[in-house]
């Protein structure tokens, strides 16, 4: 039974509805739902004594989340999709044609379908608390808005405005959204309903409520500009460009999102919706769709603690941390502590660098309070939660330490030997460590049960994952409770084995090689970023080299060939890389300034080592074969990291790698990509490679997989756990 809108009303004519869904602890808009809406809409047009409706939350934290979105699982062909469009529409359409005002008091999340229900209301009032967030993500499902949002927020803000909202599904506090005009005004949350009493009053003494808010900031004459045909068609033509120069036509939504407004610039308000409709339901089909979606889902299973954990630890008990190193990552985590409510002390040897650490934190909320995603208050609030510290005094009290020294085993063990001595023994202790093993750096801990990793990346205020990494001997406790902190941050945990490179960069590490050997071998070395490129990663691999440094990039190398031996033997021209760092006196970039050659340095490399195997000018490879070149050998140390149980499910390797690595999320991430071309082509693949390349042999564990056709049943033993888990996933995301 539905339950989700509670009307009350009043003696003076307001019907105050709160928005809760009983049966979630979040509200969203499921089909049964919306039914209820449309009675309830029945019912406010068929009492003349309603003067006014209040929409306003139950939920702390969110107002609707959006629309159900298990209910998309089943919106796999054209005319139910199609439908369910449809039926939204109408229900928000009669709402909107409501005699009486209707005001949505927005606090918590409005996304999606919630924000098309609001934009459905004729005044919208946001707060200014942190969790206000109004936006359109379906382009991020591989969808657009089907309950009229392509129509309203056009109308509402000027398609110019609304196009990149769309687009980029970016979420807006509440100053932004009243700022571009989504809402009419935002108040502080504890004001919300009585300006919405307010808004209904002056509606009916002035026929509207527009003299209460101020005036948007736009001059007149750029108002008319961007209402011109002409400024729209350039807008859409230059949204087209930048997409397809983004996505390279991978991704069928946004591409679908300009032509339901191109076409929607010629039609009228009734057509608007069909136009709107029929957009989402070509999509709802299209298997990039589906990808979205399972995705999506695969990271709402992922933040449910695993099942096999016998201890449980809340993520809101969370009081108190500490970071100790206040680098770029210790600085950046301990903000995503502060954030998030935690009191967060952090510590550096000296007072200087735990100063440029606080800087740091305070460069990043100055941009954030710039933008308009906090208030000055919210920010100060954030900032007061830190405390800066050079010595471990009080740390007894910690729920969590999160150690982000530098990468150098001694020193790392040396910090966690004095940390177990400063805090309590419940205090779990974490290591954001990217390369060294976790229980190396717990050796000298005397209960090393309470030790994990918590491998965040960089920037780790942007980076949606975080490797939670469990040693054999972490205890379920610290677990629990190292996985309760990222949920509390609103990262996407992985829980994976202690092994060298964890899971993500164990897996980068033979495609960034690979890269390595194809440097030296093809005759134009550009062809390896555009062939990565075509196949859908963010950018190449000699850029993503570049961006981490050479350096960095050399260590983790040196790491993986050391702990997995010769499948993992660094190419040739990482060494004459180093010995021309060593004659620069600075590590050289691959690629020259404007990203579109290699430098000539890096050439004459090449060059050497091209004579020394006697082939001058390098071979022709085609895109595909190079891009084969750089995946098949992630999915083969993927097939060895799920038999061996570094990651419990073949789901977490797909997730890891593109929440960490971007790995073209069309494609489902690297074992998704590999069940869908066979598992058995990838077998063959590599065997064909191997007569030339020994290091690119398969293993054993993928040919077992591939004998199986697929990823999720057993390999070698280890399977119960996966198989099972697997299944539980696979269900959830349909
Ligand atoms: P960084 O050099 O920017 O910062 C390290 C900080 O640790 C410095 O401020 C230093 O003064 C401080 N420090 C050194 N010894 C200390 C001690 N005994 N007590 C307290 N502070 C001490 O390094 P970073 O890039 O922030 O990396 C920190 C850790 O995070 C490393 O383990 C690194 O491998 C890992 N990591 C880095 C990245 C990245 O891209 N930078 C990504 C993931 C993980």
């Amino acid at each position: 039974m539905a339950d989700m809108w509670h009307p009350e009303k009043s003696d003076d004519g307001i019907l105050r509805v709160t928005i809760d869904r009983k049966d979630r602890p979040v509200s969203a808009l499921s089909r049964s739902m919306m039914e209820e809406l449309r009675e309830l809409v029945q019912s406010i047009k068929s009492d003349s004594s309603i003067r006014g409706v209040l929409f306003q939350s139950g939920k702390p934290g969110v107002f609707i989340a959006g629309a159900d979105i298990t209910e998309f699982e089943n919106l796999t062909d054209k005319a139910a999709a199609e439908e369910v469009s449809a039926f939204g529409q109408g229900v928000f359409q009669e709402l909107e044609n409501l005699k009486v005002p209707t005001v949505a008091l927005i606090s918590g999340a409005c996304l999606g379908g919630g924000l098309e229900f609001a934009l459905a209301c004729r005044y919208r009032v946001a707060s200014t608390h942190e969790k206000t967030k109004l936006g359109l993500p379906e382009v991020q499902l591989g969808l657009l808005p089907g309950w009229g949002g392509t129509v309203r927020l056009p109308r509402q803000i000027g398609l110019i405005d609304a196009l990149p909202l769309v687009l980029s599904g970016r979420q807006l506090g509440g100053f932004q959204a009243r700022s571009k005009g989504v809402v009419h005004e935002v108040v502080p949350i504890e004001a919300l309903a009585s300006v919405g009493e307010k808004i209904i009053r002056t509606h009916h003494e002035f026929g509207s409520a527009s003299k209460l808010f101020s005036r948007s900031k736009k001059p007149g004459w750029q108002k008319f500009l961007e209402g011109t045909t002409f400024a729209k068609k350039f807008a859409l033509k230059k949204a087209r460009q930048e997409v397809m120069s983004k996505t390279h036509g991978h991704y069928p939504a946004p591409l679908q999102i300009i032509e339901t407004f191109e076409k929607g610039l010629s039609a009228d308000g009734k057509r608007q919706f069909r136009i709107e409709s029929d957009g989402i339901s070509k999509l709802a089909a299209n298997p990039v769709t589906r990808e979205c979606i399972r995705l999506f889902f695969l990271s709402e299973e992922a933040k449910k603690p695993p099942k096999e954990l016998e201890a449980t630890f809340h993520a809101k008990g969370l009081k108190r941390a500490a970071v100790v190193g206040a680098g770029a990552m210790g600085a950046g985590i301990a903000l995503l502590l502060a954030r998030k409510g935690i009191a967060t002390r952090l510590n550096d040897i000296k007072p200087e660098f735990v100063a440029r650490g606080v800087k740091t934190v305070r460069d990043l909320l100055g941009k954030d309070t710039k933008r308009k995603k906090l208030t000055k208050r919210q920010a100060e609030e954030i900032f007061d939660r830190l405390s800066p510290a050079t010595d471990y005094r009080g740390l007894n009290n910690a729920d969590v330490v999160i150690e982000a020294v530098v990468e150098v085993t001694d020193v790392k063990r040396q910090v966690f030997a004095e940390l177990a001595e400063a805090t309590n023994p419940q205090t779990v202790l974490a290591t954001n460590t990217s390369s060294l093993l976790v229980s190396e750096i717990a050796r000298d801990v005397p209960h090393p049960e309470r030790v994990v990793g918590l491998h965040f990346f960089n920037p780790p205020h942007q980076m949606p994952l975080v490797e939670v990494i469990r040693t054999d001997q972490t205890s379920d406790e610290a677990l629990a409770k190292a996985f309760a902190v990222v949920q509390r941050l609103g990262k996407t945990p992985v829980v994976v084995g202690d092994c060298a490179g964890f899971l993500v960069n164990r897996l980068l590490g033979p495609y960034m090689n690979e890269a390595g050997f194809l440097l030296a071998e093809v005759a134009d070395p550009m062809e390896i970023d555009k062939a990565a490129v075509d196949f859908g990663m963010p950018m190449g691999p000699l850029a993503l080299s570049d961006l981490v440094g050479l350096d960095v990039a050399a260590h983790v190398a040196d790491n993986l060939y050391q702990a997995y031996g010769e499948r993992m033997k660094p190419a040739s021209i990482w060494g004459a890389l180093k010995q021309l760092r060593e004659k620069l006196g600075s590590q050289p970039k691959l690629l020259a300034k404007d990203g579109r050659s290699v430098q000539e340095s890096v050439l004459r490399c090449i060059t050497g080592l091209r004579k020394s195997s006697g082939s001058t000018t390098g071979t022709q490879l085609s895109r595909e074969a190079i891009a084969q070149r750089l995946v098949f050998p992630v999915i083969n140390e993927a097939a060895i990291c799920l038999a061996e149980g570094v990651a419990r499910r073949p789901e977490d390797i797909d997730l890891a790698m593109v929440f960490g690595t971007g790995f073209a999320p069309f494609r489902g991430g690297p074992l998704r990509y590999a069940e869908s071309i066979g598992l058995q082509s990838v077998v063959d693949g590599l065997d064909q490679l191997a007569k030339t390349y020994s290091h690119l042999a398969p293993s054993d564990a993928l040919r077992k997989f591939a004998r199986s056709g697929t990823f999720t049943g057993d390999s070698n033993g280890h399977g119960d756990a996966v198989s099972h888990d697997s299944g539980e996933a696979s269900r959830a995301a349909g």
